[in-house]
């Protein structure tokens, strides 16, 4: 058997597989003459809100302008802190940086990676206007633990949903727990468009039409402005098109993503912890691993000729740009994490073979090999995907 390159990330066979369609849903927009907010963005939005479980979806320019349009809608007075984790890629910090909000970090826990609500507490006064859930990789955060203790002191809370669009419990989808939910359809999410795209979900009749207001020049109707600080962030009429293409079909690739998830963590030796995704509660955007040392699991996995990347290598509160901003943090949990996180391959479109090569890959890894230049000509084993 040939050893392939199994890329961290490959759109052209979901590209090429739609090929055809997506052509075609461009020239029915081509056709109909309309290029922004036309009845597909209308549809578009719709179809969003009815999946999501909430009342309303607003298209925007993209998931960190969703964000800093979501602390926009939310802001208020005194309040002028946005409360997050460090470790999510820091999209919350810089929207909350465009607004001119201070931001403060809280821990996360250590098997889910998400924020730690017992970390949390600490974290909150009377100056923080809003926490920002992140549900990192995909895996849905136990917002009511947290709504709980922030309602209790006027805090609203956003979640960060450009992960995981997709994930329900039996409470709902990820996105109907919080005050606004945000959403991300640059390409490589579970909901992708050709470019740029995002959206801000909300169930709050006074919020949605804040946003409507904030995301075009702050209008409440045709050149009349009614929001001071209004932008401009659309989604286009094409990606809306091709968004509501794709959406009826997130199911059935988080399924596969989860499928790809679960292969690695049957492969796994003990010295590689597959955070796991098994359940609906999980979009499994990203096949992250925990282990001792993830540079040289990479190198290992190169070797075997397997693409990883790593999501985030530099915690917020660490980046040099940033550190200049708010108190002094120590988030013990975040920084022990930094070396220890690599993320593996994991998009709908893989083949079993690919999904073998990165679990033989997996299996084969050895921290404490005497030799490891043993691996360096490996061959892939027989390593069968289950589905
Ligand atoms: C991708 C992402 C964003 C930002 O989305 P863009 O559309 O790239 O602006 C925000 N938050 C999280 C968790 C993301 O993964």
């Amino acid at each position: 058997m040939d050893q392939l390159f199994v890329p961290f990330n490959d759109l052209r066979p979901a590209l090429g597989a739609q090929r055809d369609e997506l052509l075609a849903i461009i020239a029915h927009v081509l056709d109909a003459g309309m290029l922004i907010q036309g009845p597909e963005h209308q549809a578009f939005e719709q179809e969003l809100a009815q999946y999501i479980g909430a009342t309303y979806a607003l298209g925007v320019g993209n998931g960190t302008d969703a964000l800093e349009i979501a602390f926009r809608a939310l802001k208020d007075g005194d309040r002028r802190t946005i409360v997050t984790v460090a470790n999510a890629g820091g999209f919350s910090t810089a929207a909350a940086r465009a607004v001119g909000l201070d931001v403060r970090y809280c821990d996360v826990d250590p098997t889910t990676h998400c924020l730690d609500p017992d970390s949390l507490e600490s974290c909150l006064n009377d100056s923080v206007l809003a926490v920002v859930i992140t549900h990192l990789y995909g895996h849905t955060v136990d917002v009511k633990a947290i709504t709980d203790i922030c309602t209790l002191r006027g805090i609203r809370v956003v979640e960060d949903c450009a992960q995981s669009i997709g994930a329900r419990t039996d409470q709902g989808a990820a996105g109907t727990f919080g005050d606004l939910a945000t959403f991300s359809f640059y390409p490589v999410k579970n909901l992708g468009a050709l470019g740029d795209g995002g959206a801000i979900v909300t169930s709050d009749e006074e919020l949605a039409s804040r946003v409507r207001e904030l995301r075009q020049y702050g209008w409440s109707d045709r050149n009349v402005v009614s929001s001071r600080y209004g932008k401009n962030s659309r989604l286009d009429e094409i990606q809306a098109a091709v968004l509501r293409y794709r959406l009826p079909r997130v199911d059935a690739w988080n399924a596969r993503r989860r499928q790809i998830v679960g292969a690695y963590e049957d492969a796994s030796p003990a010295s590689v912890r597959v955070l796991p995704a098994r359940t609906q509660s999980h979009s499994a955007h990203l096949a992250v691993v925990e282990t001792g040392d993830a540079r040289d699991l990479a190198d290992h996995l190169s070797r075997w000729r397997v693409g990883t990347s790593v999501h985030y290598p530099i915690p917020d509160h660490l980046q040099r740009v940033f550190s200049t901003y708010g108190d002094a943090v120590s988030l013990p949990v975040t920084e022990r994490l930094v070396g220890r996180i690599l993320s593996l391959p994991c998009f709908p479109e893989m083949t079993d073979q690919q999904i073998a090569q990165v679990c033989t890959g997996l299996q084969a890894y050895n921290p404490d090999a005497p030799s490891r230049t043993a691996h360096t000509q490996p061959t892939p084993g027989s390593h069968e995907v289950h589905a």
